[in-house]
């Protein structure tokens, strides 16, 4: 980090005090303006909800939210807890729980209680949490080839390329042409992993933090190799306690053991949805309020504090020691993805299948008997009822990171979807004028049941003037949701 950042500099001097942000707001060099409105902005500044809250996300909503509302004093955004949902959480000043099987976990020792389902190619069924665990499996064999000069920085672009590797956040970008944009760019540069993952529905990346943490590091540090980045930045969402820690131990690890190539470090995000998209993030990481940037110029060739950052999801990173190890073309022929799987399935969880699985075998996998519609991609997603639809990206329907959640017959999808509008409306950053205005509207509109194809069509011209993804996408859930009906 070119100077020192504000946001750990305040979560250094929690609880906060007028003193404490004034000292904060010296050490990084940003006026005390800033630093308080960062101080507001940011939810873990200006306090926390208190005792028991409820996880308000989609798999809730479909279970009789306002009975399980009634046993919590509040509610809380989707946490990735959706396989496990509802599950509440017990808020103190001293400590933040999950409640699971009658027991109060604090959140630096909760993991995903499960295995990854049936199995898969990219990931071994338990979670491997150390160094030589995951080093009996093949870990660390193409950074240690990286390192001996057997295989070059260009070569592992090259590898991603021919794999065809598309980005696992959602955006299906293809990786290498990020890789060589950094590659190409004049140093110092950064990698930034994003991991604030926050879309409800998924879980992936939180299963991967929590299970597999030296695959993600080992992914982070080929891709640093490969562009010439002088450190790399997980940016992990700050809930995610017990992840944050196990990454730390596993640096730590391969520091002793004399196998991190350059330095390493964990960044807790500012705890808000817009925080994974990646403009926002580095505003964060810079010490100001998360507010996508302007593109262009793209974080490829000014990021973090201005210079050429490569910022990439999780799970594209875990699949970059895969590729090395299998060889572009053993994995080009079974494109792992993960799927976050939950709702009205017997067996919710994390699976991996092949690009392109149709929707109704991924959902068959998770045991799922009969399903009146499936939101697609999370709250950015869409409603479906179509599962003859292959799960790959660019077709018809948005894949996003790969949520998966399905409803049951006799699930009010109306109040799924009031979940989605009041999540939208709570999260947006209102740094532009559309998205504001259009997701207060549309949990109006969605609160009245409104269906006419005329008031929606004006909904989505509004938020399509919308800066950034989260306002761009904000309506999709609701437009599919009459097309599923019939209504529109
Ligand atoms: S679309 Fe919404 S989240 Fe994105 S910049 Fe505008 S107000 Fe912020």
């Amino acid at each position: 980090m070119e100077k020192p950042s504000l946001l750990p500099l305040l979560d250094a001097r929690l609880p906060l005090t007028e003193a404490k942000v004034a000292e904060a707001a010296r050490l990084a060099g940003v006026p005390l303006a800033q630093a308080w409105g960062v101080v507001r902005y940011y939810p873990r500044y200006r306090g926390l909800p208190q005792g028991r809250l409820l996880v308000d996300d989609p798999v809730a909503r479909a279970r009789g939210f306002e009975a399980l509302l009634r046993e919590a004093e509040g509610t809380y955004p989707p946490l990735g807890l959706e396989a496990l949902a509802p599950v509440y959480l017990r808020f103190t000043p001293e400590e933040r729980y999950v409640e699971w099987q009658g027991q109060l976990v604090p959140f630096s020792e909760f993991r995903l209680p499960f295995a990854l389902g049936k199995g898969g190619r990219l990931l071994p069924p338990e979670p491997i949490l150390d160094l030589e665990g995951y080093r009996a499996l093949g870990g660390l064999e193409a950074l240690k080839r990286l390192g001996q000069g057997l295989l070059t920085p260009e070569g592992v672009v090259r590898a991603v390329e021919e794999a065809g590797l598309l980005g696992r956040g959602g955006a299906a970008f293809p990786t290498h042409l990020k890789l060589r944009a950094v590659a190409q760019g004049q140093p110092p540069k950064y990698v930034v992993v994003n991991a604030d993952e926050s879309e409800p529905g998924n879980f992936k990346d939180r299963f991967l933090l929590e299970h597999h943490p030296f695959l993600v590091l080992e992914g982070a540090l080929l891709a640093a190799l490969a562009v010439g980045a002088e450190r790399v930045y997980l940016y992990v969402r700050e809930e995610f306690q017990a992840a944050i820690l196990g990454l730390e131990a596993a640096i730590g690890e391969l520091r002793e053991a004399g196998l991190l190539p350059l330095p390493v470090e964990v960044f807790p995000s500012g705890g808000l949805y817009i925080c994974g998209e990646e403009t926002a993030l580095l505003e964060s990481m810079e010490g100001r309020r998360a507010e996508p940037r302007l593109k262009p110029p793209f974080p490829v060739e000014r990021g973090l504090w201005g210079r050429p950052t490569l910022v990439q999801n999780v799970e594209t990173l875990a699949n970059l020691p895969l590729i090395l190890r299998e060889g572009p073309a053993a994995w080009r022929q079974k494109e792992p993805k993960l799927f976050s799987i939950s709702g009205d399935v017997a067996e919710p969880g994390l699976y991996e299948l092949p690009l392109g699985t149709l929707l109704g075998e991924a959902l068959r996998r998770a045991g799922a008997a009969e399903v009146q519609a499936v939101l697609l991609g999370g709250a950015a997603g869409v409603f479906t009822r179509d599962l003859a639809f292959p799960l790959r990206y660019r077709e018809r329907l948005p894949l996003g990171a790969g949520a998966l959640v399905a409803f049951g017959p006799g699930v009010d999808l109306w109040e799924v979807l009031e979940g989605l509008a009041h999540f939208f409306r709570e999260e947006s950053c209102g740094k532009c004028f559309p998205c504001p205005l259009g997701t207060a509207v549309q949990l109006e509109m969605v609160r009245r049941r409104e269906r006419d194809p005329k008031l929606l069509a004006d909904l989505a011209a509004t938020l399509k003037g919308s800066l950034c993804g989260l306002g761009q996408s904000a309506h999709w859930a609701y437009q599919s949701l009459l097309e599923v009906e019939g209504a529109a």
